[in-house]
Protein backbone atom coordinates (compact mmCIF):
# COMPACT_ATOMS: atom_id res chain seq x y z
CA UNK A 1 0.00 0.00 0.00
CA UNK A 2 0.98 3.52 -0.48
CA UNK A 3 3.03 4.94 2.34
CA UNK A 4 1.86 8.63 2.42
CA UNK A 5 3.75 11.22 4.39
CA UNK A 6 3.28 14.65 2.65
CA UNK A 7 0.15 15.85 1.64
CA UNK A 8 -0.40 18.57 -0.56
CA UNK A 9 -3.94 20.85 -0.40
CA UNK A 10 -5.23 22.98 -3.53
CA UNK A 11 -7.30 25.76 -1.98
CA UNK A 12 -7.00 27.17 1.64
CA UNK A 13 -10.75 28.46 2.04
CA UNK A 14 -12.90 27.26 4.70
CA UNK A 15 -12.15 23.65 3.89
CA UNK A 16 -9.03 23.46 2.84
CA UNK A 17 -7.81 25.30 6.02
CA UNK A 18 -9.80 22.27 7.90
CA UNK A 19 -7.98 19.65 5.83
CA UNK A 20 -4.57 20.82 6.36
CA UNK A 21 -5.04 20.93 10.11
CA UNK A 22 -6.09 17.42 10.70
CA UNK A 23 -3.66 16.18 8.76
CA UNK A 24 -0.93 18.16 10.24
CA UNK A 25 -2.30 17.38 13.87
CA UNK A 26 -1.93 13.72 12.77
CA UNK A 27 1.74 13.69 11.98
CA UNK A 28 1.52 14.03 8.28
CA UNK A 29 3.58 17.32 6.62
CA UNK A 30 0.91 19.88 4.56
CA UNK A 31 2.12 21.72 1.29
CA UNK A 32 -1.44 24.58 1.57
CA UNK A 33 -1.75 25.94 -1.99
CA UNK A 34 -4.22 28.65 -2.78
CA UNK A 35 -4.35 30.60 -6.10
CA UNK A 36 -4.86 33.97 -4.02
CA UNK A 37 -1.52 33.66 -1.66
CA UNK A 38 -3.45 35.92 1.61
CA UNK A 39 -5.99 33.44 1.44
CA UNK A 40 -3.00 30.79 2.82
CA UNK A 41 -2.07 33.43 5.37
CA UNK A 42 -5.62 33.65 6.18
CA UNK A 43 -5.65 29.73 6.67
CA UNK A 44 -2.64 29.72 8.73
CA UNK A 45 -3.76 32.01 11.08
CA UNK A 46 -7.45 29.98 11.36
CA UNK A 47 -5.46 26.97 11.74
CA UNK A 48 -3.58 28.39 14.75
CA UNK A 49 -6.25 29.61 16.32
CA UNK A 50 -8.63 26.68 16.12
CA UNK A 51 -5.56 24.83 17.53
CA UNK A 52 -5.38 27.09 20.06
CA UNK A 53 -9.03 26.54 21.06
CA UNK A 54 -8.49 22.91 21.06
CA UNK A 55 -5.94 23.16 23.78
CA UNK A 56 -7.58 25.43 26.05
CA UNK A 57 -10.48 22.69 26.00
CA UNK A 58 -7.95 19.97 26.64
CA UNK A 59 -8.38 18.45 23.19
CA UNK A 60 -4.69 18.29 22.47
CA UNK A 61 -1.65 19.34 24.33
CA UNK A 62 0.35 22.41 23.81
CA UNK A 63 3.55 20.70 22.52
CA UNK A 64 0.93 18.90 19.87
CA UNK A 65 -0.56 22.30 18.48
CA UNK A 66 3.01 23.64 17.96
CA UNK A 67 4.39 20.88 16.28
CA UNK A 68 0.77 20.58 14.09
CA UNK A 69 1.33 24.12 12.61
CA UNK A 70 5.14 23.81 11.91
CA UNK A 71 3.75 20.54 9.85
CA UNK A 72 2.44 23.42 7.63
CA UNK A 73 4.04 24.99 4.40
CA UNK A 74 2.63 27.65 2.51
CA UNK A 75 2.82 26.72 -1.40
CA UNK A 76 1.88 29.36 -3.37
CA UNK A 77 2.98 27.54 -6.61
CA UNK A 78 1.86 24.27 -7.71
CA UNK A 79 5.14 22.94 -8.40
CA UNK A 80 5.56 22.78 -4.40
CA UNK A 81 3.34 20.23 -4.26
CA UNK A 82 6.19 18.00 -6.61
CA UNK A 83 6.95 15.88 -3.53
CA UNK A 84 3.75 15.57 -2.34
CA UNK A 85 2.24 11.59 -1.76
CA UNK A 86 -1.28 12.58 -1.78
CA UNK A 87 -2.92 15.97 -3.47
CA UNK A 88 -6.20 16.78 -2.33
CA UNK A 89 -8.14 19.22 -4.27
CA UNK A 90 -10.55 21.41 -1.93
CA UNK A 91 -10.85 24.12 -4.80
CA UNK A 92 -14.30 26.66 -5.37
CA UNK A 93 -16.86 24.05 -6.13
CA UNK A 94 -16.64 24.42 -10.19
CA UNK A 95 -15.98 21.93 -12.36
CA UNK A 96 -13.97 23.22 -15.63
CA UNK A 97 -11.57 25.15 -12.34
CA UNK A 98 -11.36 21.86 -10.72
CA UNK A 99 -10.84 19.88 -14.23
CA UNK A 100 -7.93 22.95 -14.64
CA UNK A 101 -6.45 21.89 -10.92
CA UNK A 102 -6.08 18.43 -11.89
CA UNK A 103 -4.62 18.61 -15.39
CA UNK A 104 -2.25 21.21 -14.02
CA UNK A 105 -1.24 18.56 -11.03
CA UNK A 106 -0.51 16.06 -13.50
CA UNK A 107 2.23 17.70 -15.21
CA UNK A 108 3.99 18.24 -11.59
CA UNK A 109 2.96 15.14 -8.95
CA UNK A 110 4.90 11.88 -8.31
CA UNK A 111 3.87 9.30 -10.77
CA UNK A 112 2.83 7.52 -8.13
CA UNK A 113 0.95 10.15 -5.79
CA UNK A 114 -2.40 9.58 -5.14
CA UNK A 115 -5.31 12.47 -6.47
CA UNK A 116 -8.47 13.39 -4.22
CA UNK A 117 -10.25 15.76 -4.28
CA UNK A 118 -12.82 17.31 -1.83
CA UNK A 119 -16.16 18.28 -3.89
CA UNK A 120 -19.33 17.84 -2.43
CA UNK A 121 -21.37 17.01 -5.54
CA UNK A 122 -19.49 16.36 -8.49
CA UNK A 123 -18.36 13.40 -10.58
CA UNK A 124 -14.95 11.66 -9.32
CA UNK A 125 -15.44 9.78 -12.77
CA UNK A 126 -15.25 12.99 -14.68
CA UNK A 127 -12.30 15.06 -12.81
CA UNK A 128 -10.23 11.58 -12.43
CA UNK A 129 -10.63 11.70 -16.66
CA UNK A 130 -8.79 15.12 -16.30
CA UNK A 131 -5.62 13.26 -14.74
CA UNK A 132 -3.28 10.62 -16.60
CA UNK A 133 -3.84 8.34 -13.33
CA UNK A 134 -7.49 7.72 -12.71
CA UNK A 135 -7.06 4.58 -11.27
CA UNK A 136 -5.46 6.75 -8.25
CA UNK A 137 -8.21 9.51 -7.87
CA UNK A 138 -10.82 9.44 -5.49
CA UNK A 139 -13.25 11.69 -3.95
CA UNK A 140 -12.58 12.36 -0.54
CA UNK A 141 -15.39 14.36 1.08
CA UNK A 142 -14.62 16.30 4.42
CA UNK A 143 -17.46 17.91 6.49
CA UNK A 144 -17.44 21.21 7.77
CA UNK A 145 -15.81 22.57 10.13
CA UNK A 146 -13.71 19.65 9.24
CA UNK A 147 -11.88 19.64 12.54
CA UNK A 148 -14.79 18.73 14.31
CA UNK A 149 -17.38 16.55 12.12
CA UNK A 150 -16.66 12.93 12.66
CA UNK A 151 -17.41 11.58 8.74
CA UNK A 152 -15.40 11.13 5.49
CA UNK A 153 -17.32 10.73 2.70
CA UNK A 154 -15.28 8.27 0.30
CA UNK A 155 -16.07 8.03 -3.52
CA UNK A 156 -14.64 6.02 -5.72
CA UNK A 157 -15.26 6.86 -9.91
CA UNK A 158 -15.35 4.10 -12.04
CA UNK A 159 -11.71 3.34 -12.30
CA UNK A 160 -10.33 4.10 -8.74
CA UNK A 161 -8.18 0.92 -7.63
CA UNK A 162 -8.31 -1.17 -4.67
CA UNK A 163 -5.20 -0.08 -3.95
CA UNK A 164 -6.00 3.25 -3.76
CA UNK A 165 -9.38 2.75 -2.30
CA UNK A 166 -7.84 0.80 0.73
CA UNK A 167 -5.05 3.72 1.33
CA UNK A 168 -7.89 6.10 1.60
CA UNK A 169 -9.80 4.00 4.15
CA UNK A 170 -6.46 3.78 6.40
CA UNK A 171 -5.89 7.47 6.12
CA UNK A 172 -9.07 8.20 7.40
CA UNK A 173 -9.06 5.98 10.17
CA UNK A 174 -5.59 7.63 11.03
CA UNK A 175 -7.24 10.83 10.86
CA UNK A 176 -9.69 9.49 13.66
CA UNK A 177 -12.58 9.86 11.28
CA UNK A 178 -15.28 7.31 10.16
CA UNK A 179 -16.00 6.63 6.74
CA UNK A 180 -19.02 6.05 4.68
CA UNK A 181 -18.80 4.78 1.28
CA UNK A 182 -20.97 6.57 -1.75
CA UNK A 183 -21.67 5.27 -5.34
CA UNK A 184 -20.18 8.18 -7.64
CA UNK A 185 -23.84 9.75 -8.20
CA UNK A 186 -24.11 13.20 -7.91
CA UNK A 187 -24.00 14.97 -5.08
CA UNK A 188 -23.22 11.55 -3.41
CA UNK A 189 -24.78 10.89 -0.07
CA UNK A 190 -24.86 13.34 2.25
CA UNK A 191 -25.99 16.19 0.19
CA UNK A 192 -28.24 14.45 -1.90
CA UNK A 193 -30.16 14.16 1.60
CA UNK A 194 -29.19 17.58 3.24
CA UNK A 195 -28.95 20.23 0.06
CA UNK A 196 -32.59 19.49 -0.89
CA UNK A 197 -33.49 19.94 2.47
CA UNK A 198 -31.68 23.12 2.53
CA UNK A 199 -33.23 24.54 -0.93
CA UNK A 200 -36.50 23.79 0.24
CA UNK A 201 -36.26 25.85 3.17
CA UNK A 202 -35.09 28.43 0.61
CA UNK A 203 -38.52 28.09 -0.91
CA UNK A 204 -40.13 28.54 1.96
CA UNK A 205 -38.96 31.71 2.74
CA UNK A 206 -39.07 32.77 -1.17
CA UNK A 207 -42.69 31.55 -1.22
CA UNK A 208 -43.67 33.68 2.18
CA UNK A 209 -44.60 30.65 4.21
CA UNK A 210 -42.19 31.97 6.83
CA UNK A 211 -39.14 34.41 8.19
CA UNK A 212 -35.47 33.51 8.02
CA UNK A 213 -36.19 32.86 12.61
CA UNK A 214 -39.84 31.12 12.01
CA UNK A 215 -38.02 28.90 9.26
CA UNK A 216 -34.83 28.38 11.35
CA UNK A 217 -36.14 28.05 14.40
CA UNK A 218 -39.05 25.42 12.92
CA UNK A 219 -36.39 23.25 12.42
CA UNK A 220 -34.17 23.68 15.26
CA UNK A 221 -36.87 23.25 18.11
CA UNK A 222 -39.37 20.96 15.69
CA UNK A 223 -36.64 18.63 14.45
CA UNK A 224 -34.07 18.38 16.69
CA UNK A 225 -31.41 20.45 13.89
CA UNK A 226 -28.56 21.50 15.84
CA UNK A 227 -28.72 24.57 13.48
CA UNK A 228 -31.46 25.50 11.08
CA UNK A 229 -31.47 24.83 7.21
CA UNK A 230 -30.64 28.70 6.32
CA UNK A 231 -27.93 28.96 9.25
CA UNK A 232 -26.58 25.81 7.86
CA UNK A 233 -26.98 27.37 4.46
CA UNK A 234 -24.78 30.68 5.11
CA UNK A 235 -22.00 28.43 7.21
CA UNK A 236 -21.34 26.14 3.79
CA UNK A 237 -21.48 28.93 1.32
CA UNK A 238 -24.40 30.12 -0.94
CA UNK A 239 -22.68 29.70 -3.80
CA UNK A 240 -21.45 25.91 -3.12
CA UNK A 241 -24.98 24.87 -1.93
CA UNK A 242 -26.32 26.20 -5.42
CA UNK A 243 -23.36 24.59 -7.52
CA UNK A 244 -24.90 21.18 -5.83
CA UNK A 245 -28.40 22.14 -6.50
CA UNK A 246 -26.70 22.74 -9.91
CA UNK A 247 -25.05 18.84 -10.22
CA UNK A 248 -28.44 17.53 -8.67
CA UNK A 249 -30.64 19.20 -11.20
CA UNK A 250 -28.35 18.80 -14.03
CA UNK A 251 -27.33 15.54 -13.21
CA UNK A 252 -30.39 13.55 -11.98
CA UNK A 253 -32.92 15.66 -14.62
CA UNK A 254 -35.16 16.10 -12.01
CA UNK A 255 -37.25 19.53 -11.05
CA UNK A 256 -37.51 18.31 -8.07
CA UNK A 257 -33.95 19.95 -7.84
CA UNK A 258 -34.80 22.79 -9.60
CA UNK A 259 -32.93 25.54 -7.15
CA UNK A 260 -34.63 28.18 -5.62
CA UNK A 261 -34.41 31.23 -7.82
CA UNK A 262 -33.90 33.54 -4.36
CA UNK A 263 -30.90 31.16 -3.96
CA UNK A 264 -29.57 32.51 -7.32
CA UNK A 265 -30.74 36.20 -6.41
CA UNK A 266 -28.32 36.05 -3.38
CA UNK A 267 -25.71 34.36 -5.28
CA UNK A 268 -25.63 37.25 -8.12
CA UNK A 269 -25.69 39.72 -5.67
CA UNK A 270 -22.21 38.44 -3.86
CA UNK A 271 -24.26 37.75 -0.53
CA UNK A 272 -22.97 34.13 -0.22
CA UNK A 273 -23.06 33.40 3.89
CA UNK A 274 -20.73 33.90 6.80
CA UNK A 275 -17.66 33.75 4.32
CA UNK A 276 -18.99 37.46 2.66
CA UNK A 277 -20.45 38.85 6.04
CA UNK A 278 -24.07 38.62 4.62
CA UNK A 279 -26.34 35.89 3.35
CA UNK A 280 -29.72 34.44 4.99
CA UNK A 281 -28.48 36.50 7.93
CA UNK A 282 -25.74 39.99 8.46
CA UNK A 283 -22.44 38.93 10.32
CA UNK A 284 -21.34 42.19 10.25
CA UNK A 285 -22.48 42.81 14.13
CA UNK A 286 -21.86 41.06 17.12
CA UNK A 287 -24.93 38.44 16.29
CA UNK A 288 -26.04 37.45 13.22
CA UNK A 289 -29.34 39.21 12.11
CA UNK A 290 -31.91 37.92 9.24
CA UNK A 291 -32.20 39.52 6.45
CA UNK A 292 -35.94 38.85 5.77
P1 LIG B 1 -14.10 28.64 -0.20
O1 LIG B 1 -14.78 29.60 -1.10
O2 LIG B 1 -14.03 28.95 1.26
O3 LIG B 1 -12.60 28.35 -0.69
C1 LIG B 1 -12.26 28.06 -2.00
C2 LIG B 1 -10.79 28.41 -2.18
O4 LIG B 1 -10.35 27.94 -3.46
C3 LIG B 1 -10.52 29.93 -2.15
O5 LIG B 1 -9.55 30.23 -1.17
C4 LIG B 1 -10.00 30.23 -3.56
O6 LIG B 1 -9.04 31.26 -3.60
C5 LIG B 1 -9.39 28.87 -3.93
N1 LIG B 1 -9.16 28.69 -5.36
C6 LIG B 1 -9.95 29.06 -6.40
N2 LIG B 1 -9.36 28.72 -7.57
C7 LIG B 1 -8.17 28.12 -7.26
C8 LIG B 1 -7.11 27.58 -8.03
N3 LIG B 1 -7.13 27.59 -9.36
N4 LIG B 1 -6.05 27.07 -7.39
C9 LIG B 1 -5.98 27.07 -6.04
N5 LIG B 1 -6.96 27.57 -5.25
C10 LIG B 1 -8.04 28.10 -5.85
O7 LIG B 1 -14.85 27.23 -0.43
P2 LIG B 1 -14.92 25.96 0.53
O8 LIG B 1 -16.19 26.02 1.30
O9 LIG B 1 -13.64 25.78 1.24
O10 LIG B 1 -15.14 24.79 -0.55
C11 LIG B 1 -14.04 24.19 -1.22
C12 LIG B 1 -14.46 22.82 -1.73
O11 LIG B 1 -14.90 22.01 -0.63
C13 LIG B 1 -15.61 22.84 -2.74
O12 LIG B 1 -15.41 21.83 -3.69
C14 LIG B 1 -16.81 22.51 -1.86
O13 LIG B 1 -17.87 21.93 -2.57
C15 LIG B 1 -16.19 21.50 -0.91
N6 LIG B 1 -16.90 21.33 0.36
C16 LIG B 1 -17.46 22.41 0.99
C17 LIG B 1 -18.12 22.22 2.20
C18 LIG B 1 -18.72 23.39 2.92
O14 LIG B 1 -19.51 23.19 3.87
N7 LIG B 1 -18.40 24.62 2.57
C19 LIG B 1 -18.21 20.93 2.77
C20 LIG B 1 -17.60 19.86 2.10
C21 LIG B 1 -16.95 20.07 0.90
Amino acid sequence: MADIKQIGVIGAGQMGNGIAHIFAAAGYNVSLNDIDEQRIAAALGTIEKNLTRQVSKGDIDPDAATSAIARIRPAPALDDLAQCDLVIESASEKFDLKKEIFAAVTKIAKPDAIMASNTSSMSITALAAATDRPDRFIGIHFMNPVPIMRLVEVIRGIATSKETFETTKLLVERLGKTMAVSEDFPAFIVNRVLMPMINEAIYTLYEGVGSVEAIDTGLKLGANHPMGPLALADFIGLDTCLAIMQVLYEGLADSKYRPCPLLVKYVEAGWLGRKTGRGFYDYSGDAPVPTR
